[in-house]
């Protein structure tokens, strides 16, 4: 992938980063003052892992989408960013730019999913 296109999806990911982060702070704000005080005292990325938040669980898909997005931007640091975390296939452009905090190829996603779905009706 090039590096104009590389930076094109760095800016994707970082909008995606403040988008994500407002989104949680305002849902959390609506619930608890007092929480949201106490998570804009924290560093962003330490958000997910404040246990306080497991007693909500209205705010759990916002934690998911949190944590995938931690995750990707420890990979960007790491140089790993747009690698498929299964089998480290290149994702492509197009995948990343619809979803920047994607972690798999589409085969990968795929197979991660009948997974999930296998363990949901145990
Ligand atoms: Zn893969």
């Amino acid at each position: 992938m090039s590096s104009v296109l590389k930076s094109q999806l760095q800016e994707r990911l970082l909008a995606e980063a403040s988008r994500r982060r407002l989104a949680f702070l305002q849902a959390v704000q609506a619930l608890d003052g007092n929480l949201a005080l106490q998570l804009e005292q924290l560093s962003p990325d330490e958000w997910a892992d404040l246990s306080t938040l497991a007693a909500w669980p209205q705010l759990q898909p916002h934690i998911k989408q949190l944590k995938q997005l931690d995750a990707a931007l420890c990979q960007q640091q790491l140089g790993l960013y747009g690698l498929c975390s299964d089998c480290e296939a290149e994702l492509t452009f197009e995948q990343l730019y619809q979803d920047p905090c994607r972690q798999r190829c589409t085969p990968c996603e795929q197979k991660y999913l009948a997974t999930q779905q296998g363990s949901w009706k145990l």
